[in-house]
């Protein structure tokens, strides 16, 4: 070996890890998160809580410090709301004809807002129901919805980039916009070329109760009374006589034009019977103390949930949500991230705090209750990781990076990822909204920067075949348990990346930053 070879070798051994992550340990976690014993963890439920301190007791393990307000714990109290289907009716009229809708088949009642107990009102029907200001785009300018009943199409015009349009489509800003408007509820019809999850699997997933922060401060349902959604495969119906189809306007959707906007020939009439009570879930929070006198006061955050479904409607003959890779994988890649530290005993300038939450699947809870009630002085977050459902399906050969070109986090995730002969790809699906739908969103809207991360696939690669069939059979399904199998060494080397990048985040001399033009900066006002 010549010596320039001698020292390119030591040079790469000083960024890898002595053996590289095989995956077996992060397995391990896994297996036991996604055990029938935990019951899909469920927020609120028992087997969260065994989930949670489970979690704890490998933080502690990890020799990390407690970061939450009872120990490891932040418990996080609830509003729940269950819909008593029986009790509930949901008729459409048209031109003097009343048909009563089939919960389940034709639409769903959510309860995702606080529902009023009667509804009677007109149908509107909004386009993409999406306002946004910085694009002089307003689908409800012009209409009159005062005290009547948005109905809109899932989406947007392609002309709008991504981020805004992912972050309009919230329910916090949709629900802004359409209370303004005067409008008292919502109907949203599915776009059925880009749902993740199929009708068939909507509406068991609205028979489980929803939640709501009980922190008033925290709640965002802008006096709403009536939400619902509606089978794209029976929308039809809702259009007869207004002159347009579904079919065409689903066209427009396809080709991302605006769509035209419309009062329909119809009314709805709902009657709504709600079981409300009261929940309590924990967040789980420790902390890997930095080295640098002024840095070990800022914080780098890993991220990801902890909560599934729990039980739920069988699917061949199964009721337990296991969430094994949504979301047991992620928390298993933070526990396997802080034993590899507890091990290497690398010494990082700023402190990394670990952060599982609970309540993401309703609504990305957890976070945002932290987000808004931290364990540490809020401007002491410098920076998000989250790890959602990442996927190690296949070979690792490439990451996909949510936020890769919104902040100067982007940079660190390239450098790391080429070190290691990784491929670093953007969003190539800015319509499943990705970048919005898991709790790196919760602290990107306290300003913080982010980055959400997942094994990639190249469009049209026998990998995306495979990623689109888990989705299809296994996302949100009991299905998505510890039988299913996975790529560990895909795992490992996930997991090393993430940790590589955890501590070059630690160790830069300035905290991250967004670029001047990533939409997102502006809530770091
Ligand atoms: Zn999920």
């Amino acid at each position: 070996m010549t010596r320039r070879l001698a020292i390119a070798v030591a040079a790469t051994a000083a960024l890898l890890p002595a053996s590289l992550p095989d995956g077996r340990r992060w397995w391990s976690y896994v297996q036991f998160l996604a055990d029938d014993r935990l019951e899909g963890r469920a927020t609120g439920s028992a087997g969260h809580r065994k989930a949670a301190a489970y979690v704890a007791a490998e933080f502690e393990r990890a020799g990390l410090k407690p970061a939450g307000t009872d120990g490891y714990m932040q418990p996080v109290r609830f509003h729940t709301r269950k819909l008593n289907e029986t009790e509930s009716s949901l008729t459409l009229e048209r031109n003097g004809e009343s048909e009563e809708l089939v919960l389940g088949q034709d639409a769903i009642i959510s309860t995702h807002i606080d529902p009023a107990p009667a509804v009677d009102a007109a149908v509107v029907f909004a386009g993409y129901a999406l306002t946004v200001p910085e694009q002089q785009y307003d689908d409800l300018a012009g209409l009159d919805l005062r005290g009547k009943i948005a109905l809109y199409i899932s989406g947007g015009p392609s002309t709008i980039p991504g981020p805004l349009r992912s972050h309009y489509q919230t329910m916090a800003e949709r629900g802004r916009f359409l209370e303004r408007a005067g409008a008292i509820g919502f109907i949203a019809i599915p776009d059925p070329h880009h749902m993740d999850l199929p009708w068939q699997r909507i509406a068991p997933g609205s028979r489980q109760p929803s939640m709501s922060l009980a922190d008033p401060a925290l709640d965002e349902q802008h006096g709403l009374k009536f939400a619902a959604a509606v089978n794209p495969a029976q929308a039809e119906k809702w259009f007869a006589g207004s002159g347009h189809t579904f079919d065409d306007l689903l066209k427009l959707v396809d080709a991302g034009k605006p769509l035209p906007r419309f009062p329909l020939r119809a009314s709805i009439h709902a009657r709504i019977a709600v079981e409300r009570g009261e929940a309590e879930s924990q967040n789980v929070a420790a902390v890997l103390p930095g080295s640098d006198p002024v840095l070990k006061d800022q914080y780098v955050l890993l991220t990801a949930h902890l909560d599934h479904l729990g039980i739920g409607e069988p699917i061949n003959g199964d009721r337990i949500y296991n969430g094994a890779m949504d979301n047991a994988s992620g928390v298993a890649t933070l526990l396997d991230i802080a034993q590899s530290l507890n091990e290497s005993k690398p010494k990082l300038r700023r402190s990394l705090l670990f952060l599982v939450v609970t309540g993401e699947e309703k609504g990305l809870l957890g976070s945002k209750y932290f987000a808004a009630h931290p364990t540490v002085k809020p401007a002491s977050m410098v920076a998000d990781l989250n790890v959602d459902m990442f996927l190690p399906l296949f070979p690792l050969r490439g990451v996909t990076v949510y936020g890769l070109n919104e902040s100067d986090l982007g940079e660190e995730v390239r450098a790391v990822a080429r070190a290691r002969g990784i491929r670093i790809q953007d969003d190539l699906e800015p319509e499943r909204n990705i970048f919005i739908r898991s709790d790196q969103y919760s602290f990107i809207r306290r300003g913080i920067p982010a980055l959400a991360m997942k094994v990639a696939y190249e469009k049209g690669s026998p990998e995306e075949k495979i990623a689109k069939t888990w989705l299809k059979e296994r996302y949100h399904a009991p299905a998505d348990d510890a039988k299913q199998p996975v790529d560990l060494e895909c795992a490992g080397r996930f997991n090393d990346l993430l940790r590589a990048l955890a501590e070059a985040v630690a160790n830069r001399p300035e905290r991250p930053h967004w670029y001047p033009a990533s939409f997102f900066r502006r809530f770091a006002q």
